[in-house]
């Protein structure tokens, strides 16, 4: 028990909602999907405060309309998703609750195509759609500090915000989600009409750096493990897809490559 629960009437609310909490033991999650976005929200204000965030319109405008291309159509409850580019050459990607996800530059201009990109988001959404971040918080916070960040208690926040900076919390997911969200790439990629395959051969990318230069990709691979088995089973789902579906998939457009030069050339 800390200190914010002895003040009421707050000290009630949070009574009831850690109640509910240990009602539930964790099974069924009770976050709605709005707690999901709050909490979202403010992780993202956290983030956008202290990670250097790309300002620059067209690669904002661009980024978001790939990543909603993908969420509008796969995840059901149709909350608004909001993509970021992180100025960073570091190879990183990672999402909050209730649909933010951010993405380095220097992931973008790694990849040789929009699908390559898209595979990345598709996998960020996918944490996003099965909420893996509520489960992971309920787990690694507890209930007490949970409700707190869910009714406003300050000191608990900015505990989890530096944590949701760090992306401590919201990026260390299991090898099960992890699994997850690839399956769950590969077939939002196919549902919004875009190449699966990317998502092959930016693994295969990223898999190439880290033997020669894995300073740059250290990040992605602590918050990602990506292993020949991950690479493995992304091929055999997109084996299992029949070949007509496969056929005239989007693989890389003009909008592409002037949206990654634009990365590339360090625009802010
Ligand atoms: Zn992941």
């Amino acid at each position: 028990m800390n200190g914010v629960l002895r003040r009421a009437p707050r000290a009630a609310r949070m009574m009831t909602l850690a109640g509910a909490l240990a009602v539930t033991g964790g099974c069924a999650s009770m976050v709605s999907t709005e707690q999901e976005v709050q909490l979202g929200q403010q992780g993202a204000a956290q983030v956008n405060a202290q990670l250097p965030i790309v300002r620059d319109g067209a690669v904002n405008s661009y980024v978001n309309q790939l990543g909603n291309s993908i969420a509008r159509r796969v995840d059901p409850r149709g909350i608004q998703y909001t993509f970021r580019v992180v100025n960073s050459n570091e190879v990183n990607a990672f999402a909050l609750p209730g649909g933010f996800v951010y993405v380095n530059a220097g992931l973008i201009a790694r990849t040789s195509n929009m699908s390559e990109l898209a595979g990345v988001l598709a996998h960020e959404i996918g944490h996003v759609v099965e909420r893996h971040s509520v489960e992971q918080l309920e787990r690694a916070q507890g209930a007490n500090l949970l409700a707190s960040v869910l009714l406003g208690g300050s000191s608990p926040i900015a505990q989890a915000g530096a944590q949701v900076a760090g992306t401590a919390v919201f990026a260390h997911y299991s090898r099960d989600a992890e699994r997850e969200a690839d399956r769950d790439a590969v077939r939002f990629l196919v549902q919004s009409g875009i190449d699966p395959r990317g998502m092959v051969s930016m693994f295969q990318t990223l898999l190439r750096e880290q033997k020669s230069q894995p300073g740059a990709v250290e990040r992605w691979f602590s918050t990602h493990p990506l292993t020949e088995e991950r690479v493995q089973n992304a091929q055999q789902e997109i084996a299992a897809i029949p070949a007509a579906s496969l056929r005239g998939l989007a693989v890389n457009t003009t909008a592409y490559t002037q949206f990654r030069n634009r990365v590339r050339a360090g625009v802010r």
